[in-house]
């Protein structure tokens, strides 16, 4: 069992649960990849299993050659719902943490490349690092939120969550249009631009706003 960890200590245990993520959900990020953004948001799943916490090490698999770091807003969900509209949609909203979805790009290059899944890439353990959740009366708008990553101190991907394409409240309208969303699901936003390799020995920083903050380094 993974729980989160409350940067408050007010709440009781809550268990992850899955973990929806979306990709291009930025278009200078879609750019930099050589791929075009979509009308609706582009989803993918990582396994429970890939959650890291604070101080804990990014592990690199045999498998690939080369990680990326992709620096995300992390929405926790904290009531059941299905079929929300996007009016009602924060009313299930838990809390928020920054997180890294980390990705196998060379497995995921091949997979796009043979029409694959991306499961392989995206779903090693130590693959989802995630930093203490900060309770939604915290944050007012969420989409409007400085979301940084330096590695060994220096900035490699910085935005604001006000240039992701859908609003925090269209991406929880359209997950659970398909999915039941779960208390202690986390929808994963997607990265914004300034995507790159980690190697081991890196440390990374990840930042949201002043709310939440997360290091991990590599193995
Ligand atoms: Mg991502």
């Amino acid at each position: 069992m993974t729980y989160y960890i409350f940067k408050d200590k007010t709440e009781d245990k809550i268990q992850v649960g899955k973990l929806v993520c979306l990709a291009r959900s930025y278009i200078k990020h879609a750019k930099e990849m050589h791929t075009n953004t979509t009308e609706d948001p582009l989803l993918f799943l990582k396994p429970t299993s890939s959650v890291i916490f604070n101080e804990q090490s990014i592990i690199i698999p045999k498998m690939s050659k080369c990680l990326h770091h992709e620096v995300e807003l992390g929405v926790v969900i904290g009531k059941k719902c299905k079929n929300v509209s996007q009016k009602e949609a924060l009313d299930y909203v838990l809390g928020y943490l920054v997180c890294l979805d980390i990705t196998a790009r060379d497995i995921q290059d091949k997979a796009k490349k043979n029409s694959w899944p991306w499961t392989i890439a995206k779903s090693f353990d130590t693959f989802a690092p995630i930093s203490d959740v900060v309770l939604k009366d915290k944050i007012k708008n969420p989409n409007n939120l400085d979301l940084s990553l330096k590695i060994n101190g220096k900035i490699r991907q910085s935005s604001n969550t006000k240039y992701m394409i859908y609003s925090v409240e269209r991406i929880i309208e359209f997950v659970s249009s398909i999915m039941t969303l779960e208390k202690g699901d986390l929808i994963m936003t997607g990265t914004p631009e300034g995507v790159g390799e980690i190697v081991a020995g890196d440390k990374l920083e990840a930042n949201l706003g002043n709310f939440c903050f997360l290091k991990v380094d590599v193995k």
